[in-house]
């Protein structure tokens, strides 16, 4: 061929310079793959080869961290689970719901969901014409009595711990009546990550993330997982759905994660003895009712959870004496803790639903999903203990004397 012209040589892609293979995982900026011949291209379609297409179906970034996650949520187990990364943990939920659910079936889960995803069963999936169920998942007779009287549920989907109490789910319990019924499970990880709880070594069928939360660990990217025990569901139906509903991650926010996996069992140890600590010290505080850690011997699941995380986490809540407004006083006087809608940073975040996530809902609701006037969630940080102590300390003692 002759010498392309200067336009042709700006226009085209041009070999990469590389010889010694990258000791990081490279952020794959590509929006496609280019196939070696005609041939390569046509058995990749038909599905007779494996390989990269358009990064909306998988690039090598994106695939490489969400392999890694499930080594770690398959840890234990024999045989190695699947793992697709999504744009979000709400884009995790909704495709795994999509792919599995038909119009008619029913879904049982609990009241004390994330917010957003109980908003999401009843915005989006109830629209779909599918049912949905709340129950006490920690109530195995109710739970049990609504799958004998139905056979349109397909799904049990949890969270443990859960919101704002911190309440735990006994997973190898629910994962086995669920199995006696046909029904699979799901529950969401975000609070625990692989590292303190693994629900698929528990039986559960589906694990899923934010990963935005503690797996990534630093607050700079949004994403989500679904980790799924049936590698050949999680190809057939739940990828394919992924494929054409676009709601995969991305290079750069899967490269973010992966940096931030690295560090998980350093942050999650830092974070869980923090946690403790606080939780500890919140107690002993005159204006303080109660401290939600299920690490606490006090706590009402604090044997469950011995047996099914080997962590406690760093998520925690306490209700003040004082109600709504010592609430609002407590957050204003606050002065090294962040006020941030989000968990599992580096730092402590604190949050008073009362007045901060929850204040269009009404009280009345907010009450019954055991969200009080005066509760406060904290995700606890991995910052010096005591300047954590020093600042809850100094923000509840001006707050009583105002
Ligand atoms: C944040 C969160 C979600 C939603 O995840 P996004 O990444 O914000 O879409 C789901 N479940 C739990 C427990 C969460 O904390």
């Amino acid at each position: 061929m002759k010498k392309q012209s200067f336009a042709s040589l700006c226009a085209r892609e041009i070999k990469e310079i590389r010889t010694t293979p990258p000791h990081v995982l490279p952020i794959y900026a590509t929006s496609s793959f280019a196939f070696e011949s005609i041939d390569q291209g046509m058995e990749i379609f038909k599905g007779n080869a494996t390989g990269h297409v358009y990064s909306r179906y998988g690039n090598p970034t994106m695939d490489t961290v969400a392999n890694k996650l499930a080594l770690l949520e398959g840890f234990d187990l024999p045989d190695q689970p699947s793992c697709i990364l999504f744009s979000s943990g709400m884009s995790a939920i909704l495709t795994l719901m999509l792919s599995m659910l038909e119009q008619g079936d029913a879904i049982v889960t609990q009241a004390n969901l994330y917010g957003g995803t109980t908003e999401q069963f009843n915005k989006i999936l109830a629209k779909q014409g599918i049912e949905i169920i709340y129950t006490d998942l920690s109530n195995l007779r109710e739970v049990a009595s609504i799958l004998n009287g139905r056979s349109n549920v397909r799904m049990i989907y949890g969270e443990s711990p859960a919101n704002p109490t911190l309440a735990c789910i006994d997973l190898v319990a629910l994962a086995k009546l669920a199995q006696s019924h046909n029904v699979y499970t799901c529950v969401d990880n975000t609070f625990c990550t692989p590292y303190l709880q693994r629900p698929l070594s528990h039986g559960i069928d589906f694990v899923v993330h934010s990963t935005t939360k503690f797996l990534n660990g630093h607050g700079n990217s949004t994403s989500g997982a679904l980790v799924g025990r049936d590698a050949r569901l999680m190809q057939e139906k739940i990828w394919s759905v992924m494929k054409l509903g676009g709601t995969n991650c991305n290079p750069f926010d899967a490269w973010l994660l992966h940096n931030g996996l690295k560090t998980l069992t350093l942050r999650m140890d830092r974070h869980c003895s923090n946690a403790l600590q606080l939780a500890k010290f919140l107690m002993n505080l005159d204006a303080v009712e109660t401290v939600n850690y299920p690490g606490l011997e006090e706590h009402p699941d604090h044997e469950l959870a011995k047996s099914q995380m080997s962590g406690f986490g760093g998520m925690l809540s306490f209700e003040l004496r004082g109600g709504l407004s010592q609430g609002v006083e407590v957050m204003r006087n606050l002065k090294m803790c962040t006020l941030a809608p989000t968990l599992g940073d580096i730092d402590t975040l604190v949050l008073h639903p009362a007045s901060m996530s929850h204040i269009n809902i009404d009280r009345e609701v907010r009450l019954q999903n055991g969200i009080t006037d005066g509760l406060i969630r904290v995700s606890v940080g991995i910052e010096d203990i005591s300047d954590l102590k020093e600042d809850f300390e100094q923000a509840i003692a001006s707050s009583v004397t105002s």
